[in-house]
């Protein structure tokens, strides 16, 4: 099946006279007629559901989806992309270990990077995405054990050279572990590009209507654990705390990862996504080919309308033909940029903030990538206690306007960025 067929029928096939829609399963617990048959679920000798803290039916349904859509062999749901991001690191990795990170990440997941999992014990270093090849290679200890980045990085827009960072990544014998949120599937699949790991805020464009908060982790089955056996004994050693089962041995390259993620990680965290969140997250991933398609024309046509704008100062979209990224963009993402465009309105704070007052139709909030489109400026909400030299050094200028664009006509979303803009 092709990736827009996929977006509608993977991941669940129902027999004769079975729902045709994904069922919500709404139960915590699963019954068994003899503990020997409850005993083999335990034990991974077989397959099946007894408590909904580790798996759900609903959820592996739509997690399978997203495994077909990423192209890569095993998925799980989490209750959050944060929990995707803490889950895809700490299942390799633990206290006195390493990880190479892109520096233009969300700040969420910089913050779980640089504060919270530091006290863990786990230690990141930040790297530009456009450094130089040695600069990376640099960047690499002895006890480095993965790789991160986004795709189209969420706020700064900068597009990552995926090939190059899995290169760097396979030559220190680590996998690359790709965010590709601000992409999905439908624009951008990292693991042709040789990534080994993807992870997702679903909550952004999979889900695309803000109504449910929730996370996934992809793996490809491609990274050999094997081979770097002693990085990674999580993997390739008995686990003592489930029955002594070697994941990399009873699941293969294709299974070992979320099932150690699942069996061990979710059943000690717990941050499962409620079935009722799978349910809607389905729904959005039903219509995702077409909403990127139209995301992505109608930020490209907000960005050439914003560039050619007396009033605007600066854009940033990697669609445009001066983007520093454009050339990325063009090999990684030639279907589209998806829908999200910063830029700046001349005359500093107080005209961002006239000119966020005049908007209609696109509403403040500060989320990103759904369905109706909604502005942010910074400096005057989520970095207020900020002054200007601070928001600079931060990369967040006072005049910086982020602007998720919607699926409305573009007619009406341009109208309402020109009647604002005139005010001014
Ligand atoms: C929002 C976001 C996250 C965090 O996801 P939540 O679902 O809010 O926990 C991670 N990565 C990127 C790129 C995001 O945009």
């Amino acid at each position: 099946m092709n990736q827009d067929t996929l977006c509608l029928h993977a991941g669940y096939t129902p027999g004769n006279g079975e729902p045709r829609q994904i069922p919500i399963i709404q139960s915590t617990t699963f019954r068994y007629a003899t503990s020997e048959a409850m005993g083999k679920l335990f034990d991974l000798e077989a397959e099946g559901y007894f408590y909904t803290r580790l798996q759900n039916p609903t959820n592996d349904h739509v997690a399978a989806k997203i495994a077909a859509l990423e192209g890569g062999t095993a998925a799980m749901l989490t209750s959050s992309g944060q929990a995707a991001s803490f889950y895809a690191i700490f299942n390799i990795c633990s206290c006195g270990d390493h990880v190479v990170s892109s520096s233009t990440i969300y700040g969420g997941t910089y913050n779980l990077f640089a504060v919270t999992m530091k006290r863990m014990g786990i230690e990141f270093t930040f790297v530009a995405p456009d450094c130089s090849d040695e600069e990376l290679d640099a960047a690499f200890r002895p006890n480095t054990k993965a790789v991160f980045g986004e795709t189209i990085a969420n706020p700064a827009l900068t597009v990552l050279d995926i090939e190059r960072f899995a290169k760097a990544a396979h030559a220190h014998g680590v996998p690359l572990i790709v965010d590709n949120t601000f992409a999905t599937p439908i624009l951008c699949r990292p693991f042709e590009w040789g990534a080994d790991i993807v992870t997702h805020s679903t909550t952004k464009y999979m889900d695309g209507h803000a109504a449910a908060v929730g996370g996934c982790i992809v793996d490809s089955g491609k990274f050999d654990w094997n081979a770097y056996a002693d990085k990674y004994p999580g993997l390739t050693t008995p686990d003592e705390s489930y029955h002594g089962i070697t994941y990399t041995e009873r699941f293969g390259l294709a299974g070992a990862y979320i099932t150690k993620a699942t069996a061990q990680l979710m059943r000690d965290f717990g941050s499962i996504q409620s079935p009722q969140n799978a349910y809607l997250l389905n729904l959005g991933l039903e219509s995702l080919h077409l909403r990127m398609r139209r995301h992505s024309e109608n930020g490209q046509a907000v960005a050439e309308f914003l560039e050619n704008h007396p009033k605007v100062g600066w854009v940033n979209y990697c669609g445009l033909q001066g983007n520093k990224y454009h050339a990325l963009a063009e090999k990684y993402l030639p279907d589209g940029c998806c829908g999200v465009v910063s830029f700046g309105v001349k005359g500093g704070r107080p005209a961002a903030e006239a000119f966020m007052k005049n908007l209609k139709l696109a509403s403040i909030a500060t989320h990103v990538a759904d369905a109706k489109t909604c502005v942010l400026h910074p400096a005057s909400s989520t970095h207020r206690q900020m002054n200007d030299e601070e928001l600079r050094a931060a990369g967040v200028p006072s005049d910086l306007v982020r602007l998720s664009v919607g699926i409305e006509d573009a007619k009406d979303i341009l109208a309402d960025l020109e009647q604002a803009l005139a005010q001014i």
